[in-house]
């Protein structure tokens, strides 16, 4: 049994003092574009809970405005890293390992498909645009927990966002929708790999937010019309209920957790008609 379970759960008195604390814990954070981004609301949540933030942008043409972003957030510094390339990774895990010596958690917040197959019929994707969406979205979660995984000698969460359409049709979500189930699924076997260094991975199926990544789905705004019509909350999620889910699983709240794809779109998926 892990040490922080013995102490905060009194099996006599069934009381539980579990923490949603991350006080003194370093956690990565990849997929900050802009004010807008999951992955922004997600870091400001984690830096108030007390975590000490290590936020990434992708390259030098984004430096300026992710380090006049990220420099308003206390406790946070931001470090470059393009995903797709695995020389930028490695540089970055060695930089982190540098000045932190360790990390906690690790929160995957990336996805990216070419705008033309996210307007043709799912029928007409191309080989490279299929490789690329899968690459960027999936793929990265496994380079990156690879990397990070050495660095968590006390455990760690690692966490990732996915979207509905992974598991259903969302005309025109096409081949991100196979990616995001890709994704889903090297959560689970990850979960598996990582579970023996008490390293859990999960991930968050986040209802429709109005983002950057968000503009480039054709119909975004029908999408948000009908699930805040057919869910079972009648509104739209708010993107700091998906952070505050992000620092549930990276807290000793959510130490049994681990493979699991979470919802947080007001029960838009448990709907059948
Ligand atoms: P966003 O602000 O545009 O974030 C997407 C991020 O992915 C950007 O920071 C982007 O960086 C980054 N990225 C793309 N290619 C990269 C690469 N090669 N290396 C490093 N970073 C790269 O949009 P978001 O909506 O917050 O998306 C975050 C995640 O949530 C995505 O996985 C998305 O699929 C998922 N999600 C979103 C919704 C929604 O409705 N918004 C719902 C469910 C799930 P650049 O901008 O610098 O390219």
């Amino acid at each position: 049994m892990p040490g922080w379970y013995a102490r905060s759960f009194d099996s006599v008195r069934g009381t539980s003092t579990v923490s949603q604390s991350l006080q003194g814990r370093t956690i990565a954070v990849f997929g900050v574009a802009n004010k807008r981004s999951i992955a922004w609301a997600i870091a400001q949540r984690m830096q108030e809970a007390g975590a000490q933030l290590a936020i990434t942008y992708q390259n030098e043409r984004l430096k300026q405005e992710a380090d006049e972003l990220i420099a308003t957030l206390p406790n946070a510094q931001a470090f470059q890293c393009d995903v797709s390339r695995d020389e930028e990774i490695t540089r970055l895990f060695e930089a982190l390992k540098e000045r932190y010596g360790k990390l906690d958690g690790l929160v995957h917040s990336i996805a990216f498909a070419s705008a033309e197959d996210l307007k043709a019929g799912f029928v007409d994707t191309s080989r490279e645009g299929f490789r690329i969406a899968l690459e960027i979205s999936a793929y990265s979660l496994v380079a990156l927990a690879r990397a990070a995984s050495p660095l968590m000698t006390g455990g760690g969460s690692i966490m990732t966002m996915t979207y509905y359409g992974a598991e259903k049709v969302v005309p025109k979500y096409n081949v991100m929708g196979v990616a995001k189930a890709a994704l889903e699924a090297c959560v689970r076997y990850l979960a598996y790999d990582l579970g023996t260094n008490n390293i859990r991975v999960n991930a968050i199926s986040a209802g429709p937010i109005k983002t950057l990544a968000a503009r480039g789905i054709s119909g975004f705004g029908e999408m948000l019309k009908e699930q805040s019509e057919r869910a079972p909350l009648r509104r739209n999620v708010d993107v700091n209920e998906v952070a505050a889910t992000a620092v549930f699983l990276a807290s000793d709240a959510g130490s049994g957790i681990t493979g699991e794809t979470i919802y947080v779109d007001c029960g838009y998926n448990i709907m059948g008609f």
